[in-house]
């Protein structure tokens, strides 16, 4: 069996107010504990030190959705990950909403990968393609060079920091799922990548699946032998949906690694 820990994350977006966000915050730590599985959420930055406090003692680790790479200064608007150092666990870098909708570059993502673990944060990377590059057969091709930019420079020791999700953008939000064979697939290939790049240690890099996951695919999805989990973006809201998806994440038997 594998070894490496299934983890499910909540991306919350930009959604929820902060009493909302506590409140919800607190639901999901009462409704996802299985020692088995690491839970977290990615509240907006408004929430981030309140839903901490709630969450201290429990199970449910805290991130933010994003940071600039600076350490402070004058970048209006920006969170430095100093900010963040010390009661944020996870960072995520790299989302495709970032990417499409900001402009955010693989070299973008790759100074924030660093600038994060300068801080002693964990990083998930989100990688994934376009349903255009999909459609032209380059799926592989993109992912490969999201990795090799966004991993570039980054030293085998601090790999075990680091989750990456494969998100195909043209799942996020959208209601279409990749099949769980085809992101078995792309997530192999991740793996695969990775190993190449950093030999046995990038092998043990837990990498999610990202994409319209809800409690009805998950159990499917979770039980490939290359998937250890899952970001999660519009069920992360609802409390019982995404404690059914953390639920599908404990090991299906015969699950290896
Ligand atoms: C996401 O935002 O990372 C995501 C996967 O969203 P959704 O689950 O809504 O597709």
């Amino acid at each position: 069996m594998t070894s490496r820990k299934p983890l499910v994350v909540g991306n919350w977006k930009m959604n929820t107010t902060v009493p909302e966000g506590v409140d919800l915050a607190r639901a999901v730590a009462a409704a996802t504990h299985f020692d088995s599985i690491e839970v977290g959420v990615l509240p907006p930055f408004t929430h981030l030190w309140l839903v901490a406090q709630a969450l201290t003692e429990t199970h449910v680790g805290v991130g933010a959705q994003n940071l600039y790479w600076e350490e402070k200064g004058a970048f209006t608007g920006e969170i430095s990950p100093a900010m963040l150092r010390g009661w944020c666990r996870f960072v995520l870098v790299g989302h495709s909403e970032r990417r499409h909708v900001f402009g955010e570059t693989d070299q973008d993502v790759n100074r924030k990968l660093h600038a994060a673990l300068r801080h002693q944060l964990r990083v998930i990377v989100a990688v994934g393609e376009t349903e255009a590059e999909r459609d032209a057969g380059t799926t592989v091709t993109v992912v490969n060079r999201q990795l090799d930019a966004g991993f570039a420079a980054v030293d085998v020791r601090d790999l075990a920091r680091i989750d990456v999700a494969y998100e195909p953008v043209w799942a996020i939000g959208t209601g279409k799922t990749a099949t769980p064979a085809e992101a078995q697939d792309v997530c192999a290939q991740v793996r695969c990548r990775l190993t190449e790049h950093f030999g046995t240690p990038g092998a043990d890099v837990r990498v999610l699946y990202g994409g319209s996951v809800t409690a009805a695919n998950a159990v499917q999805l979770f039980g490939q032998a290359d998937i250890d989990g899952g970001l999660i973006g519009g069920a992360s809201l609802k409390v019982a949906d995404f404690a059914a998806i953390v639920a599908a994440a404990k090991q299906p038997a015969g699950r290896m690694g």
